[in-house]
């Protein structure tokens, strides 16, 4: 994935601590390290559920905001967001995230 210029000019007036993981218009690299990082450092389990969210949804990179339209798209890529219930129950999953979609547009 890798953040588009709108992204980087956001994060880097607003959002110092996102554009701290961007080497080159690539994400996610450590900002210690400077390693690749394998699975995205802003995908974390809510406190609350067993749910796994995005720590900077509002702020995500515009990658992820087209991206996904539906969970089958999820399965063929492998997508982190999906849980182990997802895949044994697809049509509820992709109800769930149709409503997800729909709370998010208003
Ligand atoms: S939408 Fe997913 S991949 Fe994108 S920043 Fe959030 S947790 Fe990471």
């Amino acid at each position: 994935m890798s953040a588009s210029d709108e992204d980087l000019a956001l994060w880097e007036s607003l959002r110092p601590d996102i554009a701290e993981y961007i080497r080159d218009g690539k994400i996610w690299f450590s900002p210690n390290s400077g390693e690749l990082i394998e699975r995205c450092p802003w995908l974390k389990k809510d406190s609350n559920s067993s749910r796994y969210l995005c720590e900077i949804y509002l702020d995500r990179p515009e990658d992820c905001r087209v991206y996904p339209a539906n969970v089958s798209d999820m399965v063929a890529d492998e997508c982190e967001m999906l849980e182990p219930v997802d895949h044994s129950d697809l049509r509820r999953a992709q109800a769930a995230l149709e409503k997800i979609m729909v709370e998010e547009s208003r």
